[in-house]
């Protein structure tokens, strides 16, 4: 089972997709395996980028999966050396060839790096010409999207951030909400990190429901109404990640874990690039 939140222009984006960052084609066959055992449990929507190098790996195992092409939801991203007009269009080409398409379903600006202001303008152009079904952009601050919002025709319909129950983005997920920008996840799971699996709220709810505190983690974010991504290479745990279907959390446990929230990331601050190109 699984549900659809829709972005600004009535496009539907499965809301629990497969992130697949850091997972490598190797002579084993490793990568066909975790992406086929992916698609066996149900997942559709696949995110990937230039940058993780995985583009042709996944479009050929989406090839040869026996699935129509419209039946999955591929996302990819336009890293910062491929930021500019020209470029953007460019790096577009070539993730489409890689993976195997004409088109793509949701297509980011991985960073606000320099020229993002006219990447975007290549986003357009290529959504007004029906090549990406929902435009957007990963790791931006509101400053970035009030720049932007100075030139755009369109404004991005998606924002790709760090969100995690240690990390829950409230100022920002406000702003995206205030201006019709759909919030998706990346380190759904805090990237697999201790402190978020061995918290004591997190595992007395998980008991309470006789789930995993993974379950419960995936489970708060799509009660918060965010398209999550979650990764694993392990058969046993990406057949978990799709099972938050049936079972729900209360008010009070979703008050729980919002008491949990730092207010501290464990990545990189996008702050960092620049807001003016
Ligand atoms: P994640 O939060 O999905 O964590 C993945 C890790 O959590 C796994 O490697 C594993 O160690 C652990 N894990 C997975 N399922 C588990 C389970 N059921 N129980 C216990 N542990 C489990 O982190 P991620 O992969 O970094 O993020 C998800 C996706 O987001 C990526 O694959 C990628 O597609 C995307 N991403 C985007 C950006 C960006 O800058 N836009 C940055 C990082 C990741």
């Amino acid at each position: 089972m699984s549900r659809f939140i829709e972005a600004i222009n009535g496009v539907k984006i499965p809301q629990l997709g497969f992130g697949v960052y850091q997972i490598k084609r190797d002579k084993n066959g490793s990568f066909e395996k975790n992406i086929n055992e992916a698609i066996h449990a149900g997942y559709r929507h696949f995110d990937t980028a230039r940058i993780y190098g995985n583009e042709e790996a996944l479009g050929d195992v989406i090839s040869n999966s026996g699935f129509a092409r419209k039946d999955f939801f591929l996302t990819s991203k336009v890293w910062t050396t491929d930021l500019g007009y020209e470029q953007t269009q460019r790096a577009f080409e070539k993730s489409c060839k890689k993976l195997n398409t004409t088109y793509l379903d949701m297509f980011l600006l991985h960073f606000a790096g320099p020229h993002y202001v006219e990447s975007w303008k290549a986003l357009e152009k290529l959504y007004s010409e029906g090549r990406i079904r929902v435009i957007g952009v990963a790791n931006f601050e509101i400053e970035h999207f009030e720049h932007l919002r100075k030139t755009a025709k369109i404004m991005p319909m998606i924002n790709q951030i760090e969100t995690h129950p240690k990390f829950q983005q409230q100022k920002l997920r406000e702003y995206m909400s205030q201006n019709q920008i759909l919030h998706e996840a990346w380190g759904p799971l805090g990237q697999g990190n201790k402190s978020l699996f061995e918290n004591d709220t997190l595992k007395t709810i998980a008991r309470s429901h006789q789930k995993t505190v993974g379950q419960v983690v995936l489970r708060w974010h799509l009660n918060r109404d965010t398209i999550i991504i979650p990764k694993s290479s392990n058969p046993q745990r990406i057949k978990e990640n799709m099972d938050v279907f049936d079972f729900n959390l209360s008010d009070e446990e979703m008050q729980q874990i919002a008491k949990l929230d730092t207010g501290k990331r464990s990545s990189v601050d996008p702050k960092g690039y620049q807001v003016n190109p």
